[in-house]
């Protein structure tokens, strides 16, 4: 099935603040690392923290600038586009014949149609 337009650009809204948080959240994961290590007296490689840390850091602002940019330019769904979505035709879900709309029986197999 086809995604309603503008699906993936709302998915990307909700997902790009997320990124930018888990940035800030990879930005305090050295410090807190080394909190908890030093708190529980065992000693922790920082060498090999850090570098990580910091590309999670820049992978996640790089991400969550790309989904922004996608998600709050360009087009959305025009309403015109939005109602022939809400009108689109429904499939039977015993024969799988298109079924124009408000059916309540099914004119291939004759099966009574669930309405929502
Ligand atoms: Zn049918």
């Amino acid at each position: 099935m086809e995604l309603p337009k503008g699906t993936l650009k709302g998915l990307a809204r909700v997902v790009a603040p997320l990124s930018f948080w888990m940035a800030a959240g990879w930005a305090a994961y050295p410090t807190l690392i080394k909190k908890i290590m030093d708190a529980a007296g065992e000693t922790v490689n920082m060498n090999e923290i850090n570098p990580f840390s910091l590309f999670m850091v820049i992978a996640c602002i790089v991400a969550g600038t790309v989904l922004a940019v996608y998600g709050f330019t360009g087009n959305d769904a025009t309403d015109a586009e939005l109602l022939a979505l809400a009108k689109r035709e429904t499939l039977c879900p015993y024969c799988g014949k298109n079924l124009p709309e408000g059916s309540v029986q099914c004119p291939g197999c004759g099966n009574k149609i669930p309405q929502f």
